[in-house]
C-alpha cells in the first residue's frame, strides 16, 4: 500500500476488537491518520494494542482517549454505545466527526444520538466485513478491501463531513454507500443476522442429536456443518446485541424463512421434485450474482486446498 496525506489528525478508536484493529492496520498502511490513540475495557486489551501498534497512546478512560481527536470511531458492541456515548459526550472536540461501526443502526441512533454536542457530526457506519474471530490481535489492513462500508448520516448532517469520512473508508479500500437506517436494519436482517442465527441453530441441533455421535459430526463436517460452524463460532456479545436490538426486523425475516421452511418441508413429503429443483436452480443464481459481485470467491469449496485441518 502506498501512503499518502494524512486525511485525519488524530483518530480515536473506543473499542480495540477485530473492527479496530483492522482499521488501525489498513490507517497505519496507508498513512491516513496523523496519530492513533485508543481505549478498550480491560488493561490486558489496552496493553496489547500498544505492543502490536495499533494506538500511540492508549487510556483507560474512553474520555481521555477522544480529546483533541478530529474523528472518533465507536468499535464497542452495540450494547456498550450508549454508556459509551455518555461517557465521551463532553470531552468531544468542537467540530470532530463521530462514527460507529456497530451492525444495527436505529438502535445505535438511538443510544448515541442523544450525547453528541451540536458541534460534532455523527455519522453512523456499519463495515459488511468481519470474520468469526474477534480481539486485539485478530485484525488486517485488508479486512474492507473491495467490502461495503453503509453510512446511514441523518438529513442535516454537514456534507463536508460525510465526504471526508467517506474518503477515508475508501482509501482503506471500502465501498461507500449511504442508506436510511430502518432500511439498512432490515437489509441487514435478510443478509446476516437471521442466516447467523440459522447457523447457531442448525449447530445447535447438531450437538442435541444423541443419535449422531460428536466424532461424526466433526468428522464428516465438510459435507456443509464446517460452514455453519465457522458463521456459529461469532462472537456472542456482538451477536447477542445484534438480535436484542434488531428484534423486530429480525422476527420479520425468520417468519418469512419459517413459512419457506414448511413449503420445502411440504415438498419433500409430497415428492415434489419439480418445486424442489426450480427452488434450487433459483438459489443457485443467487450465488453465481454474490460471485459476479465480487463478494466472494467462485473457486471450489471457497478457496479451500484441501481437507480441513484436524485438531
Ligand atoms: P471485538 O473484537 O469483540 O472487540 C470489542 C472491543 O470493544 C474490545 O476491545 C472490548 O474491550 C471493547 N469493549 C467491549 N465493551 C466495552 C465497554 N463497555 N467499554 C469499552 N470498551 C468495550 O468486537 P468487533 O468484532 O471489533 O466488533 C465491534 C463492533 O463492530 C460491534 O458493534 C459489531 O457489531 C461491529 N461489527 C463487527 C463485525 C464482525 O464481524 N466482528 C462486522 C461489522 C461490524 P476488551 O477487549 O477490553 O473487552
Amino acid at each position: 500500500m502506498t501512503k499518502g496525506a494524512p486525511i485525519y489528525n488524530r483518530v480515536a478508536l473506543i473499542g480495540l476488537g477485530l473492527i479496530a484493529s483492522s482499521m488501525s492496520h489498513a490507517l497505519r498502511a496507508k498513512g491516513l491518520a496523523g496519530e492513533i490513540t485508543g481505549h478498550a475495557r480491560s488493561a490486558e486489551t489496552r496493553a496489547a494494542a500498544l505492543e502490536i501498534g495499533l494506538c500511540d497512546r492508549v487510556y483507560a478512560s474512553a474520555a481521555e482517549a477522544v480529546q483533541g481527536a478530529d474523528l472518533v470511531v465507536l468499535a464497542v458492541p452495540v450494547g456498550a454505545m450508549a454508556q459509551v456515548a455518555a461517557e465521551i459526550g463532553p470531552h468531544l472536540a468542537p467540530g470532530c466527526t463521530v462514527t460507529d461501526v456497530g451492525s444495527v443502526k436505529q438502535a445505535v441512533i438511538e443510544m448515541v444520538g442523544p450525547h453528541m454536542p451540536a458541534s460534532v457530526s455523527f455519522i453512523p457506519g456499519h463495515p459488511m466485513a468481519g470474520t468469526e474471530y474477534s480481539g486485539p490481535h485478530s485484525g488486517f489492513a485488508t479486512l474492507f478491501v473491495n467490502r461495503w462500508w453503509l453510512l446511514t448520516p441523518g438529513v442535516d448532517t454537514d456534507p463536508a463531513a460525510i465526504a471526508r469520512l467517506q474518503s477515508l473508508l475508501e482509501s482503506m479500500g471500502a465501498k461507500v454507500n449511504s442508506m436510511d437506517p430502518a432500511h439498512h436494519d432490515q437489509v441487514l436482517a435478510v443478509v446476516s443476522h437471521t442466516p447467523h442465527l440459522i447457523a447457531y441453530t442448525m449447530v445447535g441441533v447438531a450437538d442435541h442429536l444423541a443419535q449422531v455421535s460428536n466424532s461424526e459430526v466433526i468428522e464428516y463436517s465438510a459435507s456443509g456443518f464446517r460452514d455453519f460452524t465457522r458463521i456459529a463460532a461469532s462472537d456472542p456479545t456482538m451477536w447477542r446485541d445484534v438480535f436484542l436490538t434488531n428484534k423486530d426486523a429480525v422476527l420479520d425475516i425468520l417468519g418469512r424463512f419459517t413459512e419457506e421452511l414448511f413449503v420445502l418441508q411440504r415438498a419433500i413429503r409430497m415428492g415434489d421434485g419439480d418445486h424442489l429443483f426450480d427452488y434450487f436452480t433459483h438459489t443457485r443464481a443467487i450465488r453465481r450474482g454474490i460471485i459476479e459481485a465480487g463478494q466472494d470467491t467462485a473457486a471450489p469449496d471457497f478457496g479451500r486446498s484441501g481437507p480441513p485441518p484436524k485438531g
